[in-house]
């Protein structure tokens, strides 16, 4: 029975390593997910750039300067669409990257530092009108990052990523099956809860990836739960959940470390295949 649920598994688009992942996964009562990557196809784009202090050519210049030694899938989209601008992205010096937050680095003998709306700390501030234009942004449900020059905030980028196909239908699959879904992301609190209402399940926001772990084990100290990831960062989640799942376009880490991966990278598959796996192991019981 378990060879054959295995096998049905794999037709459904799940790779499930071996008969004690079928059964863990057959006992679920909640889904973590990952936002960037997982329920989102995690190819953001910049949509939105605001500058209090230069010209937008030499804003986007400056920022791009800094993203240029991250690899960070923001990073990459900021960029790309400065290149496409035409923009001459300067030399920077002493770039730095914050995990969960942002980057830093030198330009032109100026300290610039982007970092994420929720995360500011240090003296980088925002006035009344500033976070009011950063609020709106991120109610679309877009990531926002603050620029600074040396201390002072000189604008914003907002990046709107958008959602897989088989999300909302995997949500509220689960649901009716009596599982809980909870998105786990370090994305700021605004733009979380305007893409959670979509997709109508709970989120926790503005996590380091550290936290993603602790609010596994939360949950894991209650219920039985899956954890669905696609990065680096969400393997240790991944491991802390009694069953870990890996999208197929995961980065390697994710995918060693999973019990399961979705090959298809369908997220509307996992409900299927938790049904199966209910189904395989109500056959033997
Ligand atoms: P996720 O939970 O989506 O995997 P990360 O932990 O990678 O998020 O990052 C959390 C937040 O930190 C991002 O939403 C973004 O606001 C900010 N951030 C991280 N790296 C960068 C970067 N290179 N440029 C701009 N913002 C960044
Ligand atoms: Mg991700």
């Amino acid at each position: 029975a378990i060879t054959s649920g295995l096998a049905a598994g794999t037709r459904r688009g799940a790779l499930i390593k071996g008969g004690a992942a079928l059964e863990a996964l057959s006992k679920i009562d909640a889904v973590a997910f990952d936002k960037t990557g997982t329920l989102t196809k995690g190819q953001p784009s910049v949509t939105d750039l605001v500058c209090w202090q230069h010209e937008e050519a030499d804003f986007i210049a400056a920022a791009a300067a800094i993203e240029m030694g991250s690899h960070h899938p923001l990073a990459r989209s900021l960029v790309d669409y400065a290149q496409k601008s035409g923009v001459k992205i300067p030399e920077a010096e002493n770039r730095m990257a914050q995990a969960g937050e942002g980057v830093s680095g030198i330009v032109d003998g100026k300290r610039i530092q982007i970092v994420a709306l929720d995360k500011l700390a240090n003296g980088l501030k925002l006035d009344h009108d500033q976070t009011a234009q950063a609020d709106g942004i991120a109610a679309q449900g877009k990531t926002v990052a603050v620029v600074f020059e040396d201390e002072k905030a000189i604008g914003l980028i907002g990046w709107q990523d958008s959602l897989r196909e088989g999300s909302v239908a995997a949500v509220s699959r689960l649901s009716a099956m009596g599982i809980k879904s909870v998105m786990l992301t370090g994305d700021n609190p605004t733009a979380a809860a305007a893409i959670a209402s979509e997709l109508g399940m709970d989120y926790r926001a503005g996590l380091y990836p550290e936290h993603k772990v602790s609010e596994v084990q939360k949950l894991t100290s209650t219920q039985s739960v899956a954890m669905v990831g696609d990065g680096i960062n969400d393997a240790p989640a991944m491991k802390a959940s009694d069953v870990g799942i890996a999208m197929g376009s995961g980065t390697d880490v994710a995918l060693e470390t999973a019990d399961i991966s979705l090959s298809h990278n369908r997220i509307e598959d996992l409900p299927e295949v938790i049904g199966l796996a209910r189904a395989t192991m109500s056959n033997i019981r």
